[in-house]
């Protein structure tokens, strides 16, 4: 089935006004670039009775920027905004470097940094470098406004602590990082991954420091994979020590075998997959964003 049932459309005139129409119908969704949610309603896989559409609030939602030490990313801000942001490039080349590999130009300029942490599909490549990163979620309900780490905003496969009527708004992160790289293996260029690593960190005299890792479709939600960022901290990056991180990665990992790989290989992908995004993000000061192909 490639259409969507019926469903009524709405404009959102401001933030507000998305958060009333929201929390007054149990059956609308929120719309962002649309390019998760309306293969879903293609599939029947999602049937919102009302659309809400959030593209006319971009001179509210839509920037990446400084904030002392800290980045707010709007919820509005597109893929591409992100890849393209020397800001980012500068301070949280992790999010850079995932955003070379997710889908397609098409997919990147539609697609929104809300939509993709909401989707809550643990393949997104975003979240598991956000998580990296220490984000936090920005939320505004009509309740007022929360902000939630990211690591307790995933409760399962397409499920988080959204309520009723609660949009996302922004993304913060604390405070970047000097060194970042993401590494993915899919199946072919654009695919979802089979597994990635998000990795970033800081050099404290030769040694590896507020280390954070995030893992990518190898679990039931983005996983942080926190024994193998104890494991490094204040290690100086030998091979030896990289290699232990990556076993430990993986076996913090939670894969399930499906039409990407078995358990054993994502898991093994982790583990290989690991140093070589350290030894990257050392080398180069980026890995730049690389894609392994499976096949
Ligand atoms: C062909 C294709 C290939 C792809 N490949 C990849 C890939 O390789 N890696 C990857 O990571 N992603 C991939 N994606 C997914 C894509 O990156 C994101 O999932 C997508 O951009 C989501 O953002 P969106 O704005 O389109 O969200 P939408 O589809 O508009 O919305 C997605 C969900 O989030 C909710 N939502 C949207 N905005 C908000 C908000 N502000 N607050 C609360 N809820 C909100 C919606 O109600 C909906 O439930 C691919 C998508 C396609 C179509």
């Amino acid at each position: 089935m490639q259409v969507p049932a019926s469903f009524d459309y709405v404009v959102a005139a401001s933030v507000d006004d998305a958060i009333a129409k929201l929390a007054a119908d149990e059956d609308a969704r929120v719309i962002a670039g649309g390019h998760s949610l309306l293969p879903m309603m293609k599939l029947r896989l999602a049937s919102p009775g009302t659309l809400i559409d959030l593209s006319a609030l971009a001179a509210d939602l839509r920037y990446v920027r400084a904030d002392g030490d800290a980045i707010r990313i709007g919820a509005l801000a597109t893929h591409r905004d992100v890849l393209e942001s020397p800001l980012l490039a500068q301070r949280a080349r992790v999010l850079v470097e995932a955003e070379r590999v997710i889908a397609d130009p098409l997919v990147r300029n539609m697609g929104t940094v809300g939509g993709s942490v909401a989707h809550a599909d643990s393949a997104e490549d975003l979240a598991a470098a956000l998580l990296s990163l220490d984000a936090t979620v920005g939320i505004r309900g009509p309740n007022g406004a929360r902000e939630v780490p990211l690591t307790e905003f995933y409760l399962g496969p397409y499920t988080t602590v959204l309520e009723q009527g609660e949009l996302i708004t922004e993304i913060r992160i604390p405070r970047g990082a000097a060194r970042g790289a993401y590494l993915k293996v899919e199946r072919r260029a654009g695919d979802w991954a089979a597994a990635a690593v998000g990795v970033s960190f800081d050099l404290d005299s030769g040694a590896l420091s507020n280390v954070r890792i995030g893992l990518c479709a190898v679990g039931s939600t983005s996983l942080r994979a926190p024994k193998a960022e104890a494991l490094l901290e204040g290690k100086t990056p030998d091979l030896s020590v990289l290699k232990q991180a990556g076993e430990t990665a993986a076996s913090e990992s939670e894969p399930i075998g499906d039409g990407r790989g078995s358990e054993a290989y994502k898991r093994n992908l982790v583990r290989i997959l690991l140093p070589r995004a350290i030894q990257g993000a050392l080398s180069a000061g980026s890995s730049n964003g690389s894609t392994i192909h499976a096949n």
